[in-house]
């Protein structure tokens, strides 16, 4: 079993896991991912719909908390929407 993850985990390479975008979604939402990690992220958002709610809840998020002034998104928050919403699914 051990020999199929290895495997897997092989072809995966390059690849986004959940983590991943939970890593990289606000550097996404501000543009500012390499356009092999880009293409990456969206290879994953558009198989993953937890990430895909993730990504949507979290753009929101931050377009709302950007109108306050001098508030940022803090990346425990980001974490815990990911959590809640792969428990949801
Ligand atoms: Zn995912």
């Amino acid at each position: 079993m051990i020999v199929f993850q290895a495997i897997k985990r092989f072809f995966r390479k390059g690849e986004f896991d959940c983590d991943d975008v939970a890593n990289h979604s606000s550097a996404y939402l501000d543009n500012e991912l390499k356009e092999n990690k880009r293409s990456a992220f969206q290879a994953h958002l558009s198989k993953c719909g937890p990430c895909q709610a993730f990504v949507g809840t979290l753009s929101s998020t931050i377009s709302a908390l950007s109108r306050l002034p001098g508030v940022n998104a803090p990346s425990s928050l980001k974490r815990s929407l990911l959590d809640r919403m792969h428990r949801e699914s």
